[in-house]
């Protein structure tokens, strides 16, 4: 199930993604008579009745029933799919040919970082580049979304705590990032976590092992890479984050970049005002973000 929020009328709700409209689950739940969260983050943390309460109410909707609380996505704006999450958990270098193409040994360990949550922005909302702002730089990421509180989680039982995986771009001033030898200012900028356009849940999405992400800027591609060449995958990261701190639900995890970033292109190719990121991960879908430069 590949599950996304949205606005229609001025409305914020959530809904199943299909190949040209999204069903409301909160407006199929009231038709049939049921109940469902009233927020997608309150289906992620099993509030009222988590994922299988909506994938029950799914089952029992006849044609009519789907129909009569669809709309056409071309008729709705997507929304970043967690609006605030409690965490937002950032791996660096978890790529074998990222650390590769800037020169870097691959860690033993990948490294952790966080951005805060006011970084979120959704898809086809823009990346704004403060003018002082001088080597923007993108980085196209799976990102894990967690289902169940996971503390000291092994990596056989790692996945049972993931709800499901969206798409994520690890926006970068390079320049901050590098002269302050740690990255939380160059990274935490408002705007510098667009995340999208919808969530493709676990039980869907089985094999992370090796899906395909693709980054393009204007439409050239720069990044065409695997998941295989992670040095941590998807199960070893909650084990080895759970061993750090507690994951929450709705807590995400961007999972790190493949090669091909504007930094290590020869000569360097920064981003600039007007430019798009078209980010799409294989079973998941594409996030497009364009970049604004204000004074
Ligand atoms: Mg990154």
């Amino acid at each position: 199930m590949r599950i996304a929020r949205y606005c229609f009328r001025r409305e914020k709700t959530y809904g199943i993604v299909s190949q040209s409209a999204i069903l409301s689950l909160p407006g199929l739940a009231k038709r049939l008579g049921k109940d469902v969260p009233s927020t997608l983050e309150g289906v992620i943390e099993n509030r009222t009745g988590g994922l299988e309460t909506v994938e029950e109410l799914v089952k029992k909707a006849c044609r009519k029933d789907v129909e009569s609380v669809s709309t056409p996505l071309t008729a709705v704006s997507l929304i970043a799919p967690i609006k605030s999450p409690p965490k937002i958990i950032c791996l660096g270098l978890n790529y074998l040919d990222h650390a590769a193409e800037i020169n870097s040994e691959t860690p033993e360990e990948p490294v952790i970082f966080m951005k805060p949550h006011t970084a979120i922005i959704g898809p086809n909302q823009k990346i704004i580049k403060p003018n002082f702002v001088k080597e923007l730089d993108y980085e196209g990421e799976l990102c894990i979304v967690m289902g169940k509180t996971a503390k000291n989680v092994t990596e056989a039982d790692a996945k049972k705590h993931v709800f499901g995986y969206t798409v994520f771009n690890d926006v970068s001033a390079r320049g901050f990032q590098f002269k302050d030898r740690q990255w939380t200012r160059g990274k935490s900028f408002d705007t510098f976590a667009p995340t999208g356009p919808c969530i493709t849940t676990e039980n869907q999405l089985k094999n992370t092992d090796n899906l395909t992400i693709r980054t393009w800027v204007n439409g050239e591609l720069r990044q065409n890479g695997t998941t295989r060449n992670m040095v941590l995958n998807v199960r070893q990261i909650v084990h080895h984050l759970s061993r750090v701190m507690t994951l929450e639900p709705c807590d995400i995890i961007a999972t790190g970049t493949p090669a091909g970033v504007g930094h290590a292109m020869k000569p360097p190719q920064y981003l600039n005002d007007t430019d798009v990121i078209r980010i799409e991960i294989e079973g998941i879908g594409i996030l497009e973000n364009s970049v604004e430069e204000r004074a």
